[in-house]
């Protein structure tokens, strides 16, 4: 069977092909290919070299706050779970030490142009707490007034007057966990939001002037069906986020303690969670919201479609992004940095955050140096997650390549995918076709030489 949509055609066949086990690319190398030869003081040489203000891009921040107040049963994040709200101050605290221990090497007041809070839950800080945060950001850091401040909220923390407090304090996007609507998935998810605190959410964010306000859906969750998903959208598409984001609930309970916590039996067929899929991409291009890639979608006129479309999009940590070639502080538990041709991870559990701190490190647990052919690599692989055409004579002045001789296996390999129609070669360029946009995770994996070496990680499928 073929769906149709405005700009992309969808068959099963080609689903059932071409979507294979494999990595969302939100970095290259992969987050699971970091090692622990990588040490804190590797990470300092790097800020250390941007300390050169003259010459280096703008930051972009993140900040992991991990408290969450119960267990979403799905849940592959670092999280705590805690109704102890005395914990935030002494994180706080800590926070504040580990942006002084990086600025003592970038240099002070550099300028950032993004901040994301993730977590946990975010909104599990009070408004004085958040507050605290923000004065601390802007201690050490010089933000831009047009600077992007996102933060994700949990509906359940919401309280009559935290949109306007989030606003107050500079916050302009924001992203709701929604999840499913449907009464009996939360309750298999123990995540319970009724529609209505959602749509009050959305409302009270548009009268605090976000300009952009995104929604999590998962789907593949226990008792989904295809009517109840089915539901779930059509009231998400009255709701009217300017951002949707689709996931696939992986479920892997062997590595996620919590997703033990799910009956196995509840979870939807291979099949009923392909037709879930084909229905939503349907449902959501008919509504009017447009393809980005990957689980993303948006409405027409968001920035995130005005960049795909004059090529500007790029890929981070956080997903598709407009802000291109920043720096990537990560502060906090486990947050992941890229600064120059380097990534890092920070430590998993606070009290190692903590010790590292006390002893004056930067509290790294892990990371990567890119080689140049890792650069490269990360290039073209970023440039197809963004569906823009990969121009083989661009490529060859910025790496001083030969790109048909360096990649000669490479566009053999390609050659089912062109065949299939996904994507376009003519010996210029490598280009991603309408319908090839739901497989470049597939198209993206040719170019990662890491895929054949052992992995710590299990990867997912789109669908
Ligand atoms: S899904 Fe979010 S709110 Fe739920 S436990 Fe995980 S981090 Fe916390």
């Amino acid at each position: 069977m073929t769906h149709t949509a405005p700009d992309m055609e969808i068959s099963e066949e080609l689903v059932r092909r071409f979507d294979k086990l494999g990595p969302r690319y939100t970095s290259y190398p992969t987050a699971d290919r970091f090692h622990t030869a990588f040490v804190d003081e590797t990470y300092g040489t790097y800020l250390d070299q941007r300390a050169d203000r003259s010459a280096n891009p703008p930051l972009s921040i993140y900040v992991h706050l991990p408290f969450c107040e119960s267990l979403c049963y799905f849940c592959a994040c670092n999280k705590i779970i805690t109704k102890d709200h005395e914990r935030v101050g002494e994180y706080l605290r800590y926070l504040d030490q580990e942006m002084a221990l990086v600025c003592a090497r970038i240099g002070k007041d550099r300028k950032a142009v993004q901040l994301h809070l993730g977590g946990g839950t975010p909104t599990f800080f009070n408004a004085e707490e958040l507050g605290r945060l923000m004065a601390m950001l802007r201690k050490h850091f010089a933000f831009t007034e047009d600077a992007e401040l996102g933060v994700e909220i949990d509906p359940r923390t919401v309280q009559p007057d935290t949109l306007s407090m989030l606003s107050g304090l500079g916050f302009n996007r924001n992203s709701f966990g929604v999840q499913d609507f449907d009464p009996e998935v939360q309750k298999a998810v123990n995540r319970i939001q009724p529609l209505e605190m959602v749509e009050q959410a959305v409302i009270e964010s548009r009268r605090a002037n976000f300009q952009s306000i995104n929604a999590d859906l998962i789907y593949g969750l226990p008792k989904q069906t295809l009517e109840s998903f089915g539901r779930t959208l059509d009231n998400l598409i009255r709701v009217s986020p300017d951002r949707i984001a689709l996931y696939n609930y992986a479920h892997l309970p062997s590595r996620f303690k919590a997703q033990r916590l799910i009956v196995s039996s509840d979870l939807p067929s291979a099949e009923l969670r392909l037709q879930i899929f084909l229905m939503s991409m349907r449902r959501l291009l008919d509504a009017g919201y447009v393809y980005i890639g990957l689980d993303h979608f948006s409405k027409p006129d968001d920035e995130l479609n005005k960049a795909r479309l004059d090529r500007t999009l790029h890929r981070n940590f956080q997903g598709y992004t407009t802000r291109a070639e920043c720096d990537l502080i990560g502060l906090g538990v486990s947050a992941i940095s890229k600064v120059g041709n380097s990534y890092s991870q920070g430590v998993r559990t606070v009290s190692a955050y903590y010790q590292h701190i006390d002893a004056g490190r930067l509290p790294i647990e892990k990371g990567f140096e890119l080689s140049q052919d890792d650069v490269l690599r990360r290039d073209i692989i970023m440039t197809l997650m963004c569906s823009a055409p990969v121009e083989f004579d661009a490529i060859n002045r910025r790496y001083g390549i030969h790109f048909t001789d360096y990649f000669s296996p490479e566009l053999e390999r390609l050659k089912p995918y062109e065949e299939a129609g996904l994507i376009t070669l003519d010996g210029e360029a490598i280009r991603v076709t309408p319908k090839g946009r739901l497989f470049v995770r597939a198209s993206g994996m040719v170019f990662d030489k890491y895929l054949g070496q052992p992995t710590t990680s299990t990867y997912s499928k789109l669908i």
